[in-house]
């Protein structure tokens, strides 16, 4: 949000304003998955099995879980149960200080095989 102070509501006022969107709603927002699909499209979840208030099943453990992107910088969705999509973003393989790693692994590679030819 770049809101400036024109956009911010006065103190006080948020605990004023029904929330016209329902609980789930919000959650899928906050979490960044597909539940929502739940409302506009369940066929589509149902027909993957799942329980209702999940929208992917873990891609590690097969679990219920939630299908959103990646916790890094990368453009990758996928399916994590609660559990394995935090493990996820601590290690974050794949995520930034992951890439510079193996970035770092293949550049020294690439030295040392130039320094053994010459
Ligand atoms: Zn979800
Ligand atoms: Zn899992």
């Amino acid at each position: 949000m770049l809101d400036g102070l024109e956009g911010r509501p006065l103190p006080g006022a948020e605990a004023l304003m029904v929330r016209p969107t329902p609980p789930t709603k919000g959650a899928a927002d906050a979490r960044g998955c597909f539940c929502d699909l739940w409302e506009r499209s369940p066929a589509l979840l149902e027909r993957q099995d799942l329980p209702r208030g999940y929208c992917g099943r873990c891609s590690w453990c097969g679990k219920p879980g939630h299908t959103r992107h990646f916790p890094g910088a990368v453009g990758y969705t996928g399916a994590w149960c609660d559990w394995h999509y935090r493990v996820l973003s601590i290690v974050h393989p794949l995520g930034v200080p992951g890439v510079a790693v193996y970035a770092a692994v293949g550049v020294a590679a690439f030295f040392a095989w130039w320094a053994l030819r010459h």
